[in-house]
């Protein structure tokens, strides 16, 4: 078992949790609550008030921790943006009472930091138009010291035992411990007692290999992957889906290769660290392997976005190679 105790694991499975709560309860609440980013991208009252929500517990528990969240407060600020911030503070303020306008946008700004020594990383929500869709999306929050992930913890609320589910059914809570390997609750479970250790598939036949991609074909190359699966002779379409909910499918045996391809349209695209360091944890420590699309491992020490890597490669470990292979059969 993992150390449960520990006051960083504490810590990151309360805030998970917590943060996974409250955008569950925006989504039965609220209809109307996304707005468009500078990068088009699209976020929601939902994560504003996530990232406050954690920064303002890790702030309480760890005070000098250093905290690299992906949003700002800067569109809450805007002219028309009034109501938005009204709306993220009174979800803010049902965790924390005492929230307000300013301390919300404080607490969201801390995680504006650039990476330490020892950091935090927080996706607020991460898989933001699956959220929306009511498909997958996974609160992701992640320990780094020294560029080497130490604890991964994922809220996946539409999961059910880390596996595809209806939206409505219980949740995946999964934390990964660095040598202590990757463990897994229902969401239901308060009391943290019922806790699983869980292993990456044991397929070694890429024929039978499980594809997974992301939902939003513009965030991959769609037709590239085609040419990938025809290489490795795997007989199943890819399965699409949001978020890193695909690394806890990875963890929990129920998929083998995960393909995070360049879009031909964004060929210069940098992953961020808020993207990949829990999931990567979560998938290394139940066995799996991590790379980007050349094999070189992701170095989480330069920042808040993966610049030293293209791309990236993940698998249950006995298919990495093959899958390394076919990358570079096809070019990708
Ligand atoms: P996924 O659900 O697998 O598509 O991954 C979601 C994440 O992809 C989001 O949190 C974004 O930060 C990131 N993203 C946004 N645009 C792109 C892009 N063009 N290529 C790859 N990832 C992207
Ligand atoms: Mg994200």
């Amino acid at each position: 078992m993992f150390n449960i105790n520990n006051p960083e694991v504490k810590f990151a499975l309360d805030a998970v949790r917590q943060a996974a709560k409250l955008v569950q309860t925006v989504q039965t609440e609220t209809a109307e609550n996304a707005l468009t980013k500078g990068d088009k991208s699209p976020v929601t009252v939902a994560d504003f008030a996530s990232q406050a929500l954690v920064s303002h517990m890790l702030m309480q528990r760890f005070p000098d921790a250093v905290l690299v969240g992906e949003e700002a407060s800067d569109a809450l600020k805007e002219e028309g943006a009034e109501h938005l911030l009204e709306q993220v503070t009174g979800y803010a303020a049902r965790f924390i009472p005492d929230a307000k306008p300013d301390t919300v946008c404080e607490w969201i700004d801390r995680g504006a930091a650039d990476p330490a020594k020892r950091f935090w990383t927080l996706d607020p929500i991460d898989g933001t138009k699956g959220f929306i869709r009511g498909d997958q999306y996974a609160v992701a929050l992640a320990l780094v010291e020294d560029g080497d992930v130490k604890i991964g913890v994922l809220g996946c609320p539409n999961l059910t035992d880390g596996y595809i589910s209806e939206p409505g059914g219980a949740g995946t809570l999964m934390i990964a411990v660095r040598g202590e390997g990757t463990w897994l609750t229902s969401m239901a479970d308060a009391d943290n007692n019922d806790w699983k250790r869980i292993q990456a598939s044991p397929r070694a036949n890429p024929t039978e290999a499980r594809l997974m991609r992301s939902f939003e074909s513009g965030h991959t190359d769609v037709s590239k992957i085609d040419e990938i699966s025809s290489a490795l002779g795997t007989e199943a379409e890819p399965v699409r889906m949001d978020s890193q909910a695909k690394y806890a499918v990875l963890a929990v045996g129920a998929g083998e290769v995960i393909l995070r391809l360049l879009s031909p349209k964004m060929p210069n695209y940098q992953e961020k660290i808020w993207d990949q360091a829990a999931g990567a944890i979560v998938l290394e420590e139940a066995g799996g392997r991590i790379s980007d699309l050349s094999g070189k491992p992701l170095d989480f020490s330069v920042g808040r976005k993966l610049v030293n890597n293209r791309g990236v490669l993940a698998t249950n470990g006995l298919l990495h190679d093959a899958a390394l292979k076919a990358l570079k059969d096809v070019g990708a």
